[in-house]
């Protein structure tokens, strides 16, 4: 079957994303390119993206966050909105993601499980008080709460930090539910992606990545090509 005849075949599709859907829509996985950022930041990314870090050097972390993790201006594209368009259309119910940029959202989804967070909440750490990613943007320095003066933290997941217990339980039971389990953009070398698939029971695994991944082995279908180009071509009915 092709990816068409799997979608038609589909009535409980689980999409699971990773970096490349948002590299498309202009997001670079922060991890790769480290090259860049040892001429610009003292740190290693995945240094500064650590809990030890944002506690002590929280100046620093906010620099680098703001610099590299924040778009503002990022649009979804044509897999973000192909995807909301199959779950309006009954045919997917949910997309579990390692981006935090908050585009699934965008572009219409409802059930989205974001396994390492988002941008677009961030808490108080002292009064739990809430914050949109634009009070964030326009912060000078470390955000601070306008109630009480405490610190604000991007609701991510960052280095040394566990994921969200009811997380992992909501992507595992969607994952078990069902009959069609989509990956996209994502290498599935990053923990705990790789073990989640093990839980897919249904008919169809689908691997769509440009580079090989950890699943291809066991996949029905494996496209080597853009996730939106791809997705995009699909025709919903
Ligand atoms: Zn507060």
């Amino acid at each position: 079957m092709n990816l068409q005849e799997i979608i038609d075949d589909s009535k409980r599709i689980v999409f699971f994303g990773g970096a490349g859907v948002s590299t498309e829509s202009g997001i670079p996985d922060f991890r790769s390119q480290d090259g860049l950022y040892n001429q610009k930041y003292k740190y290693p990314p995945e240094q500064i993206v650590s809990r030890t870090f944002f506690d002590n050097r929280t100046e620093e972390f906010y620099e680098f966050y703001k610099d590299r993790m924040i778009f503002s201006e990022a649009k979804p594209n044509a897999a973000h909105l192909k995807l909301a368009e199959l779950e309006q259309a009954g045919k997917l119910s949910a997309v579990i993601t390692q981006n935090i940029d908050g585009l699934h959202q965008a572009a219409g989804s409802k059930k989205v499980i974001e396994l390492h967070g988002s941008v677009m909440r961030n808490y108080c750490r002292k009064c739990g008080g809430f914050y949109p990613l634009d009070y964030i943007v326009k912060a000078e320095g470390i955000p601070k709460c306008e109630k009480c003066g405490g610190v604000v933290k991007p609701d991510v997941v960052l280095y040394e930090e566990s994921l969200n217990g009811d997380d992992i339980d909501g992507a595992v039971n969607e994952i078990m539910a069902a009959d069609t389990l989509i990956i996209g953009g994502t290498s599935l070398v990053v923990y705990p992606a790789a073990g989640f698939v093990n839980y897919f029971n249904g008919k169809h695994l689908v691997v769509i990545n440009k580079s090989p991944t950890n699943a291809d082995k066991n996949a029905e279908l494996v496209i080597s090509d853009s996730i939106g180009k791809v997705l995009g071509e699909i025709i919903v009915r």
